[in-house]
Formats: structure tokens, C-alpha cells, sequence
């Protein structure tokens, strides 16, 4: 079937739909069936052996594999004992089977948030409006489009008013295209030039249409290039790229402290040299932080699903970090810091008095009915209450009017023509048939009061000011006097945290076929005035975000002094600060707002553009910026922004797919509990490189300095394999889920250039690692050299006792990575992943030092009682000292690790 050229009769009949009221279930089966699943089959992702091969190929591992296979070769030619070999292929297979469930682990956590983030459609089945997936879009489902929707599949045009579609995704154009349901195409025509098409994945940009599915799938045009479907930004994010970085640079140090060990072992000649040559070459391998690239990646998870819960739905992962940088919060007003249910508290009709309760008048109830008329809000009644849908200004109007027993759609007039309202705009028109005067009609116009106000500068011609009567009550009146009295009426409420909505009209003898003087000449009726109060969360979150070194300000289409009341109520406007409305910031040049932006606070009557030309500004303070928007011409602002947020409610799909994060509770809130998450998993990664790198130092250093020093090696290769892997390697994982430090918000945010080792970290790290390093020495020098116990000292004897020192110290230093607090105040068993991990570490290093076949494995001999006994007094100094410092640290106000 030719859908572009062939009639909508045709296409119907096609498709069976007898009537308009949608498929019904069984015809959507049917549909299914015959033209197939609205999904594209994306490349299946790699599989298990793939994912296998991938990490087997990672740098650490292949090291590993060479050295099992030089072990392997030494063992042939020499004793014939694989032991170092097996052990070696085991530390490769753990590393990789962790690596390969972390991933999946990852996936899926990811794989659920997407769901959670993607698009829905709404169609028209069995007579009733649903909002489904789109990918249960069957061919010949009538779906409905508005600004801000995502098209889900190809759609021929049945109706269409005003719209526009951003094809740049499918076409590349970047204009928008004006779509239009009427126009006849008679021959193939190129995709760009079906104007009573619409394709699945372009964007409505305005207007509203309604349309059949003609394909579905990989059949869509979008599917026939399915490559720019389900591509999905992968890659690292910054900070895994600087871990990434940081541990090569630590795989380069511990290789060279391995090859001045050989070096030095060489000159003295007390070891092996088969030994020797191991030992160096795992050291280049062990004195690396294996685990610290998975603990991020799982970290950078964790975080996203814990906002999630907090209802901000990450997007890109890399905004998880972003977050924790932000330093500005540019914040939309109305439904973000207001709880986006208003009510209409005041009415004023030109040359009335102003109600604000009690008896309405007939003027007052035919301003709010022609408000009504010129509004798309509707309401149903539901289970003995009134449900109303609709943008929550109109729905204001509704609401009036149901409260006051006025509310009758059936009465309303038939809408001819419609200019829909947008932001920019701040106003929308409808024509209906004239009231009074059969075969005339009228232009019905609400908008902000500015644009609709009686002044002189918008209505060049002094039209007069009527009452919706039509009698010119008014017109003994000076025109000054008026204007003056509206404006005046208009601050009164808009000073009182008042939004205010104007209504104005005129009569046509005929429908124009231009539109575009539709708006002009216009006669003022009257404005009402609607309270929106701050959500009650709002002025803590302000408090919070300030404490933090987050500066809030707020944007808004609202009036100036409307957006000024409700600003000083939350606490973002402050004396001495400034509020801007649009038309001034037009004005001001960019060196000027350069210097004026830090005063603003208030950004009123803006429109999304200026938004773009605000968070450009901050930027170019090097200030990172979360922006929010909820609207189609949001879009640029929030892909430019640092943090593009976008509304889960009331934003479009077209916001949404701009954004980083999208709040699904559009709560301002919510954004300040997503920067407190980014703070966290950010100071997670510095404890985790804290926890990890202390050992890892010790571990080079102890061994260059039992070298230097001509006493042999401390430690084996197997040893430190052991400690990494096992001892630390896994308690380290739970860091990734520890709780915030209270003072994470007493901060200020964290550079983005800022090391991950500073605010004092490479100090902490020092600290520990010279404790570790005392203390395995010790250990080592007693073994080696003193007789305790009737155990006659030898260099195995002085091995084992510096690995249990090290391996008990390193497992409990994860509760000293914790917090800031002292590891007894943080509890033992709050983190519950910490306090098993570390038992199970525990429990292992007990079981292999105690078991013959296993002490064989790590070269290590039985100790005497009182070995024990000297190992774990020293196993616990560092922790000691970690204890002492943070005392000390607390005393002067410093934070362990922050
Ligand atoms: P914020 O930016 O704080 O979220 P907003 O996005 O609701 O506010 P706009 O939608 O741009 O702001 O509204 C700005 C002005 O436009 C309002 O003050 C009001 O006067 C007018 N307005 C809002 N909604 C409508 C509507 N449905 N019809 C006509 N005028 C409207």
C-alpha cells in the first residue's frame, strides 16, 4: 500500500477501522501478527565467551598469565611444582569471573533505569486515550501528538493544527518541518517533503495531530537506519578515566620497584634467582590496586540506583560525577519549587472592584468562563470527584469555576481556530463564534499580563477598554488613569506571590486566512491572580544547597514580582540581591551580565533562549551548572548545561531526551538529593583509594625496603597476590554502598580538576602506609631474627608473620576508610556488606595460615602462640594511629578523608 499517496479512506478501510474509535484488542493482535513488533532488532550484545575474552585481555591479566606461564616453564625445568602456577590461573579466573558479574551486574541496573527514562505514546484504542510503550505500537493505531512528544512509529496524518516536527534525527534538517494532514502528495515524494507524514523518533515541536500507524519496526523509516537506534553512549566517564590512568601509573612504578628489587637482590645474592625474578614480576602485578576500577564502576551503579530511588533518574552516567561538582543551581519555579497547584485567589475586572472571596458578579463569572473558553484543561467527573487534566494554570480556571458550580463544557462554544500557547510567546488564542452576534466571531486571548497589559506600547492604536459586555464603561475614564490602575492592580497581586493571567478580545466579521494580526488590537477584560505555594520541601533544599557552596537561583516565565515573593519566601532571593527580567537581560551585553551575574538571583519573564545565554554565562565563570526544563525549547539549555535536568512530569519527551537526569518527581528537592548522592559516591572513590593504595604502598615500599636493607624479601609474590585479591580486595567492595559523612553538605563542591588525592588524602594514605610498614617489619625482623617460642627464627618464619600483620592490618583499615567519625562511633555493623566482607576475609586468612596444603600455597610456616600474639597487637597499631589522627584531624576541623 502506498500510505504517502493514498486517500485516508483508503487507509482505513486498510486497517479496518470502521469507526475512530482505535483498534480494538483483538484487531491489535491481528495487526501484530501480519506487520510484527514496533521493535528494532539492535545488534545483540557480545556474549559470554566475548565478555570472558574482553577482560581476559586486560593489561593486569595478560601480566598474570605471563607469569603463570613463566612459572609453569620454571616449574618443568626445575621441581616440577605447579603450585605458584595453579595459584596464579586462580587469581586470573577470579578476577575475571568478578569482572564479568560486576559487568552484568552493571548492565542490568542500567538496562532498568533506561526503561524507566524512555518514551511512552499516546493512542487512541477501543475509544479510550492509553498511554502505552511505544514499542506495543501496532500499524493502524491512532496515536495522538502535542509539543514534546516522541513519534513512536510512522504515522500518516489524519489531523493536524500548528504542527511541527523536528526531523533532524532522521533527516538531519534542523528546521522544523510544518506538518500538515491536508496536503495530498500524489507521487514519492523524499522523506523530508511528506508533509502529511510524521516518522518514528523525530520530535513534535508544537501544535497537536492525530495519526495511523502505517509502520512499525524495522519497516519505519528510522528502523531502515536502525544504526541510530539503541546506540547507546558507552565509554568511560571522566573519573573512571583518571582511575584507569592512575592505576597505570601505579603499574609503572610498581614495575620499576620490581626491577630495582631484582636489581638489588642481584647484588647481595641471597635470593634464588628463579625466586628473585618471580617476586619482581608480581610485584609489578600485585602493588597495583586490581580492584579499584571495578569498586568504581560498582560505586558510579550504586549511586545511580540510589538517586533513582531518590527519584532523580540518571541518564548518562558520567552526570553521577557532574553531580557532585555542580556549583550552581539554575532552577525552573512553577511545579520545581512551587507545588504546581493553583488556585485562583483574586479577580479584577477593568473599573471593578477586586474579589478575592464571597459573591461573584456576572462580569466576574463571564471573565472566568471566556478564560474557560480560551483554555484546552478539561475535567471529568470520577467516583464522586472532579479529575481535572490539563496545564496547571488552565486547570486553575477549571478548578474555579467547578468550585463556584459554574463549570458546564457542554455549553462551550465551538473552537474554531487555535494559537497555542508556548513560552516564548507567554499568551495563546482561540476564535469562536461570536457570543451575541451570530455569524461574527471572536479572538479570545489569555496570557501574561504584560503581553495582553493595556499600555500604550502594545496597543499602538488606544483601542478602548470594554467590559466583555461590550459597553464602554470605561470610556469617560482617562486612558492614564486606567492603564495606571491596571498595572497597579497587576504589581498588588503579583507582589503578593500572585501569577498572574490576562484576558483580552476582539470581534471578527470573518475568519482571517492570515493569522498573524490575529493577536493585535485587542480590548482588555480583566486578570486573575493564582497562588502557587512553595513545595514545603523548598527552603531547606535552598538552605542545604547554600550550605553546600551552591548558589540557587530561579527561572521563570512568572512575573518578576511574582517570582521575586515566592523567591524571598524560599530564601534564594536575599537582600542585596538582583532580579532580571528578560526584556532587561535582552538588553544587557555579555561583559555585563559577566560582571551582574553573581548578584541575580531572579531570573523573571524569561524565555528558554535567555536560559541558554544564563548557563553559557556561568560557564564562563567556570561555574558547573544544573540547569532544569521541561519545555521542547529547553532542549539546547539543558544539552548545554553541566547537569541538564528535565522534569519527569510535566517535561516533554524532547526535554527529557536533552537531559542528564530527569526528576521524576519534578522536585527542586530532589536535585540538591542527587548532588548530595554525587558528593558521596565521589568521597566513596577517595576512600576506596585510600583503603587500597595505603597497602599497595606498603607493600613496594616494605619490599624495597627489606631489599635496601639486605634482610630478603618480606613478602612473596603469592603473598601480596593474596592480600590484594583476598585481603583487601574484598571488604573494599562494600565502600561502594557506605553511607554519607553528615558533613558532605558543609563542603564546598569538589573541583573539577581537583585530584582525587586531594583535600589531605595522599597524607591519610601516607599515614597508613608508614604504620603498615612498620609493623609488617617488625613482624618480619622478629620472625627472621629473634627466638620466641622455641621456634628457631628463619626467613620463612619472618615472611609469615609480615604477611598476617599486613593482611589482618589491610582488611580492618576498610572500617578506618569508612568515615571521618571513629570506627566505634560509625558502628560495626552498620554497613553490612563491610562487616560481612571483612569476617569472610577474616575468616579465609584464618583458614589458609591454619591449613597445611593451603600454608604450602602461600609459602608460609606455623607460628607459635606468641607469634600470634605479637601479629595481631601489631596487625592493629595502624588502626591505632587512624584512631589517633582522626582525633586530631577533628580537633582542627580537617576531615580523614573529604
Ligand atoms: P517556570 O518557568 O517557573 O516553570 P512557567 O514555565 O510556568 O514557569 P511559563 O509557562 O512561561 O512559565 O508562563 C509564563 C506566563 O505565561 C505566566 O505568568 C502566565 O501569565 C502565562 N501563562 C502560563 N500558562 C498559560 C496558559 N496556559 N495560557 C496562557 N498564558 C499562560
Amino acid at each position: 500500500m502506498k500510505y504517502r499517496t493514498a486517500s485516508l479512506e483508503q487507509i482505513k478501510k486498510y486497517y479496518q477501522l470502521e469507526t475512530d474509535n482505535g483498534l480494538s484488542p483483538s484487531q491489535i493482535k491481528a495487526s501484530r501478527e501480519k506487520y510484527g513488533h514496533n521493535d528494532f532488532s539492535t545488534k545483540a550484545g557480545p556474549n559470554l565467551f566475548q565478555k570472558i575474552l574482553h577482560h581476559l585481555l586486560e593489561v593486569m591479566n595478560i601480566i598474570l598469565l605471563l607469569v603463570g606461564g613463566l612459572s609453569a616453564y620454571l616449574a618443568a625445568i626445575s621441581n616440577g611444582n605447579y603450585t605458584k602456577t595453579v595459584v596464579v590461573l586462580l587469581i586470573v579466573i577470579i578476577n575475571v569471573v568478578v569482572s564479568v558479574f560486576q559487568e552484568s551486574r552493571a548492565e542490568n541496573a542500567l538496562a532498568a533505569l533506561k526503561k524507566l527514562a524512555s518514551p511512552t505514546s499516546t493512542v487512541l484504542r477501543s475509544g479510550k486515550i492509553q498511554t502505552i510503550a511505544p514499542n506495543e505500537l501496532v500499524c493502524g493505531d491512532i496515536i495522538e501528538l502535542s509539543a514534546g512528544v516522541q513519534v513512536g512509529a510512522d504515522i500518516r496524518l489524519l489531523t493536524s493544527n500548528s504542527l511541527q516536527i523536528d526531523e533532524s534525527s532522521l533527516t538531519g534538517e534542523s528546521e522544523p518541518i510544518d506538518k500538515n494532514a491536508e496536503v495530498e502528495i500524489s507521487t514519492d515524494v523524499p522523506l523530508g517533503d511528506q508533509l502529511n507524514m510524521v516518522f518514528s523518533g523525530t520530535n513534535v515541536l508544537n501544535g497537536t495531530g492525530r495519526g495511523i500507524v502505517i509502520a512499525v519496526g524495522k519497516q519505519s523509516q528510522m528502523g531502515q537506519i536502525a544504526t541510530l537506534i539503541g546506540e547507546q553512549v558507552k565509554g568511560k566517564t571522566p573519573l573512571q578515566k583518571r582511575i584507569d590512568k592512575l592505576a597505570k601509573r601505579l603499574a609503572i612504578i610498581a614495575f620499576a620497584a620490581g626491577v630495582l628489587i631484582f636489581i638489588i637482590n642481584l647484588f647481595y645474592g641471597n635470593v634464588p634467582l628463579v625466586d628473585n625474578l618471580m617476586t619482581a614480576v608480581v610485584l609489578g602485578v600485585a602493588a597495583v590496586p586490581e580492584t579499584l576500577p571495578v569498586i568504581v564502576t560498582l560505586s558510579l551503579i550504586y549511586g545511580v540506583e540510589n538517586m533513582a530511588q531518590k527519584k532523580a533518574i540518571i541518564r548518562n552516567i558520567p552526570a553521577v560525577e557532574t553531580l557532585g561538582n555542580a556549583t550552581v543551581i539554575a532552577s525552573d519555579k512553577t511545579g520545581t519549587l512551587t507545588q504546581n497547584q493553583m488556585t485562583i485567589q483574586k479577580i479584577w475586572l477593568s473599573g471593578q472592584k477586586v474579589w478575592s472571596e464571597g459573591h461573584l458578579s456576572d462580569h466576574e463569572v463571564t471573565l472566568l468562563q471566556n478564560f474557560a473558553y480560551a483554555s484546552n484543561a478539561t475535567a471529568q467527573f470520577h467516583d464522586g470527584g472532579w479529575e481535572i487534566h490539563g496545564d496547571p494554570t488552565e486547570a486553575a480556571i477549571i478548578r474555579f469555576l467547578i468550585k463556584h458550580d459554574l463549570y458546564h463544557p457542554e455549553n462551550s462554544p465551538k473552537r474554531i481556530i487555535e494559537l497555542p500557547f508556548d513560552s516564548t510567546r507567554k499568551k495563546m488564542s482561540v476564535v469562536i463564534p461570536h457570543p451575541k452576534t451570530p455569524g461574527r466571531y471572536m479572538v479570545l486571548t489569555k496570557g501574561a499580563f504584560d503581553r495582553l497589559a493595556p499600555t500604550s506600547q502594545h496597543q499602538p492604536h488606544h483601542p478602548q477598554i470594554l467590559h466583555i459586555d461590550g459597553t464602554a464603561a470605561l470610556q469617560s475614564d482617562p486612558e492614564e488613569a486606567l492603564l495606571l490602575e491596571a498595572e497597579n492592580i497587576h504589581d498588588d497581586f503579583a507582589a503578593n506571590a500572585l501569577r498572574v493571567l490576562a484576558l483580552s478580545y476582539k470581534d471578527l466579521d470573518e475568519i482571517p486566512k492570515d493569522l498573524s494580526n490575529l493577536e493585535e488590537n485587542l480590548n482588555f477584560l480583566g486578570i486573575v491572580g493564582m497562588i502557587d505555594p512553595p513545595r514545603d520541601e523548598s527552603k531547606a533544599a535552598v538552605q542545604e544547597a547554600r550550605t553546600a557552596g551552591i548558589k540557587p537561583i530561579m527561572i521563570t516565565g512568572d512575573h518578576a514580582l511574582t517570582a521575586k515573593a515566592i523567591a524571598k519566601q524560599i530564601d534564594i532571593f536575599r537582600e542585596g540581591d538582583r532580579v532580571v527580567d528578560g526584556p532587561t537581560l535582552s538588553q544587557m551585553s555579555n561583559e555585563e551580565l559577566n560582571t551582574k551575574i553573581e548578584k541575580i538571583s531572579v531570573y523573571a519573564r524569561v524565555s528558554p533562549e535567555d536560559k541558554l545565554r544564563i548557563v553559557k554565562a556561568w560557564q564562563e565563570k567556570e561555574q558547573i551548572v544544573a540547569m532544569t526544563g521541561d519545555g521542547v525549547n529547553d532542549a539546547p539549555s539543558l544539552r548545554a548545561a553541566d547537569v541538564g535536568t528535565a522534569m519527569g512530569i510535566a517535561g516533554t519527551e524532547v526535554a527529557k531526551s536533552a537531559s542528564d537526569i530527569v526528576l521524576a518527581d519534578d522536585n527542586f528537592a530532589t536535585i540538591v538529593a542527587a548532588i548530595r548522592e554525587g558528593r558521596r559516591v565521589y568521597t566513596n572513590i577517595k576512600k576506596t583509594i585510600y583503603y587500597l593504595l595505603s597497602a599497595n604502598v606498603a607493600e613496594i615500599l616494605t619490599m624495597l625496603i627489606g631489599a635496601i636493607v639486605g634482610w630478603g624479601l618480606p613478602f612473596t609474590g603469592i603473598q601480596l597476590l593474596y592480600i590484594n585479591v583476598l585481603a583487601d580486595g574484598i571488604p573494599g567492595f562494600g565502600l561502594s554502598r557506605e553511607k554519607a559523612d553528615s558533613h558532605l553538605m558543609e563542603q564546598p563542591p569538589i573541583g573539577v580538576k581537583e585530584s582525587i588525592f586531594s583535600r589531605g588524602v595522599s597524607q591519610r594514605i601516607a599515614i597508613c602506609a608508614i604504620a603498615f610498614i612498620f609493623t609488617a617489619l617488625t613482624g618480619f625482623y622478629i620472625g627472621k631474627f629473634i627466638e620466641i617460642g622455641g621456634l628457631t627464627p628463619h626467613h620463612q618464619l619472618g615472611q609469615t608473620m609480615a604477611f598476617v600483620i599486613l593482611t589482618i592490618a589491610s582488611t580492618i583499615n576498610v572500617y578506618n576508610a569508612r568515615s571521618n567519625e571513629s570506627l566505634f562511633k560509625r558502628g560495626i555493623t552498620t554497613n553490612k556488606t563491610i562487616f560481612g566482607t571483612t569476617l569472610l576475609s577474616l575468616a579465609i586468612t584464618i583458614i589458609f595460615t591454619n591449613t597445611p596444603l593451603l600454608m604450602n600455597i602461600l609459602e608460609i610456616v606455623p607460628l607459635s602462640l606468641t607469634h600470634w600474639l605479637i601479629a595481631i597487637t601489631l596487625a592493629l597499631i595502624p588502626t591505632l594511629v587512624i584512631e589517633v589522627t582522626k582525633v586530631i584531624l577533628n580537633k582542627t576541623g580537617k576531615k580523614f578523608i573529604g
